[in-house]
């Protein structure tokens, strides 16, 4: 599916929050690297995505109704066999069902297990006055405490891109601290500039998160991706 007819079809069904492998599924038709993820509706497709995609999995629940997945139990990291498969679906249903009793439950996101990277965000959401902005900081604990983020306004030029991503105080993680490998800025620099293209080419989309994208010394790929559509009456 384009990524049209992904939105299309959301808006069909009278959805303005799309799930998170229409999400992906947008981004790379947009040319935005994310980690191959597809849908389980049972136990027994989740177990033979997970033998094609390859070990180690991610599992993931798939609702509308839950935002923050991994709060909630509904996030299963490094599955290395389709046993673990198999138990971290029935796991993720139960504690999803105990903490959101009342959630619609479209199945289990099956996804594969990215190598560990620096964890960045990159977000756009509406501001009533400049339209766009994008949004840049570094994943976890770093923006959801410290607030450690950048703005501008779409579109973006390279400048603004390289800008964005040296004025955030955590800057140094990304050149390699204490050992770590120094990631890839001029890729994430380019990231932001497709993000950018991305948001402005289609103004259906309302606030895009991807949160988090893990930054590697050769690349980018977002492992989590979430897309709000624009309301319409
Ligand atoms: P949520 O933000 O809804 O709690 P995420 O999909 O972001 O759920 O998953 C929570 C955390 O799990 C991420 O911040 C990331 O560290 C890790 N994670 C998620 N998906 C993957 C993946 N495919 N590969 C590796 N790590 C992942
Ligand atoms: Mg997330």
């Amino acid at each position: 599916m384009t990524g049209q007819e992904i939105i299309e079809r959301a808006r069909k069904e009278k959805r303005s929050l799309l799930t998170e492998v229409e999400a992906k599924e947008l981004l790379k038709d947009a040319g935005i690297s994310a980690v191959d993820t597809r849908l389980a509706t049972s136990k027994e497709e989740a177990v033979s995505i997970s033998q094609e995609l390859g070990f180690p999995i991610v599992l993931k629940i798939a609702s509308a109704d839950v935002v923050h997945k991994s709060d909630a139990g509904g996030v299963k990291l490094g599955l290395k066999t389709a046993k673990q498969v198999d138990k971290a679906y029935d796991d993720i249903l139960k504690a999803i069902k105990k903490e959101y009793p009342q959630a619609k439950i479209q199945g289990v996101s099956v996804q594969k297990m990215a190598r560990p990277g620096v964890e960045v965000i990159m977000g756009m959401s509406k501001d009533a006055q400049f339209g766009p902005v994008l949004m840049f900081g570094l994943g976890g604990i770093l923006v959801e405490i410290l607030k450690d983020v950048s703005f501008r306004i779409v579109p973006l030029v390279k400048r603004d891109a390289a800008e964005m991503i040296k004025e955030i105080k955590g800057y140094p993680l990304l050149e390699g601290y204490r050992g770590q490998e120094p990631v890839d800025v001029s890729n994430l620099e380019e990231l932001l500039l497709k993000v950018s293209d991305f948001v402005e080419k289609t103004p259906d989309i309302k606030e895009l998160d991807l949160n988090p994208i893990f930054a590697y010394k050769d690349g980018a790929v977002a492992v989590d991706a979430r897309v709000v559509l624009e309301d319409v009456s």
